[in-house]
C-alpha cells in the first residue's frame, strides 16, 4: 500500500485487488505486441507477463486526508454486486473495507466520496448490501458526482446492464435517493486543496482530481491511463474508453502537460508502486515509479 504526502495532504492507496491479469489484446486492442515486447526489461515482472500476453491491473481507492476532511476517490468494484457473471467484478468478496479500517478510517468518518467516472470499478463501494437493500457505505459522507457524467448515465441507465453491468442502479441511484449526493460541475473546487478537472474521452464526463498543497502537486488520473506502457504510447486507448479517439487525444495532452513538471501522478490501475512521474524520453515519455 502506498502512502505519500503532498504538502499537508496524506494520500494512501486502499487496495481491493493488487494484480488482476488481463490480455493486452483485450485491454488495448490497438496496441502493437512487438512494441510492448520491446518494453519487457521494465514491464516484467511487476506490470506484465509477456510470455502469456498479459498486463496486470491494480484496483484501488485513494484515501485523502486533508487538514479538514477525509475523502475517498474511486470506490472500486465493491462486494456482492451482480455483474452478470463478469470474471472479476461479479459477486466479489474482498477485504477492501478492512483495508480502509487498517488505514485508520471507519466508514462513519468519511466526509466526501468522489469518482473520476461512473464505470463499475470506480463506484462499487459507494453502497453495500444491508437487509437485501443497497445503502450508502459512508453514512455521513457527501457523494460528489459531476453533472455531465451523472446526466449521461441517467439518460442511459436502463441500458447500463450492458455497459456498466447495472452499476448505476445499485451504486449511484441509492446514494441519490438517500439525499447524500452533491451534483457539481466538472471543474469543481472541493476545498482549495482538491479540485476536479475535465478529462473527457474515457467517458463523456470523465475527470481527473488535482491535489495542491504548499507548492506540492499531484493528480489522481483515474482511467486516463490504464497501464504504464500507455505513457510511452498514449495513442493506444483501452477497450473500455467510450470514445477511443477523444481518449487518445486526452491521454496525449495529459502526458505532455505533466512531463518533467514534478507533479506526482496517481493512476487508478497501475500495480504497486503505483505512483510516479512522467518524464521525457527521446521523442516519447516514460513513467518513473516512486521507488
Ligand atoms: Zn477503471
Amino acid at each position: 500500500m502506498i502512502s505519500v504526502s503532498i504538502g499537508e495532504l496524506r494520500v494512501d492507496a486502499i487496495v481491493e485487488e493488487s494484480l488482476v491479469p488481463m490480455p493486452f489484446s483485450l485491454l488495448m486492442p490497438g496496441g502493437d505486441p512487438a512494441l510492448i515486447d520491446a518494453e519487457r526489461h521494465w514491464l516484467e515482472p511487476r506490470f506484465a507477463d509477456l510470455g502469456k500476453g498479459l498486463g496486470f491491473l491494480s484496483f484501488h481507492t485513494y484515501l485523502l486526508r486533508t487538514p479538514r476532511h477525509t475523502i475517498l476517490v474511486d470506490t472500486c468494484v465493491g462486494n456482492d454486486k451482480d455483474r452478470g457473471g463478469h470474471a472479476f467484478f461479479h459477486g466479489l468478496r474482498s477485504g477492501w473495507l478492512d483495508n480502509l479500517r487498517l488505514a485508520g478510517v471507519e466508514p462513519e468518518a468519511v466526509d466526501f466520496v468522489l469518482c473520476t467516472h461512473m464505470h463499475a470499478d470506480h463506484i462499487g463501494w459507494n453502497t453495500r448490501l444491508r437487509d437485501g437493500r443497497w445503502v450508502p457505505t459512508f453514512p455521513n459522507a457527501r457523494y460528489v458526482f459531476n453533472r455531465r457524467e451523472y446526466e449521461h448515465r441517467l439518460r442511459g441507465w436502463q441500458a447500463d446492464a450492458q455497459q456498466g453491468y447495472g452499476s448505476f442502479a445499485d451504486s449511484v441511484l441509492p446514494v441519490v435517493e438517500s439525499g447524500q449526493s452533491l451534483i457539481v460541475d466538472s471543474d469543481h473546487d472541493l476545498e482549495g486543496h482538491v479540485s476536479l478537472e475535465p478529462a473527457e474521452g474515457h467517458t463523456p464526463g470523465n475527470v481527473v482530481i488535482n491535489l495542491r498543497s504548499r507548492g506540492a502537486r499531484a493528480v489522481l488520473s483515474g482511467d486516463v491511463i490504464h497501464h504504464p506502457v500507455q505513457v510511452k504510447y498514449p495513442e493506444w486507448s483501452a477497450a473500455f474508453c467510450e470514445d477511443p479517439v477523444l481518449s487518445a487525444a486526452c491521454r496525449r495532452r495529459f502526458v505532455e502537460t505533466h512531463a518533467d513538471t514534478g507533479t506526482l501522478i496517481l493512476p487508478a490501475h497501475f500495480p504497486s508502486p503505483t505512483a510516479g512521474w512522467i518524464r521525457s524520453d527521446g521523442s516519447r515519455w516514460r513513467f518513473d515509479f516512486l521507488d
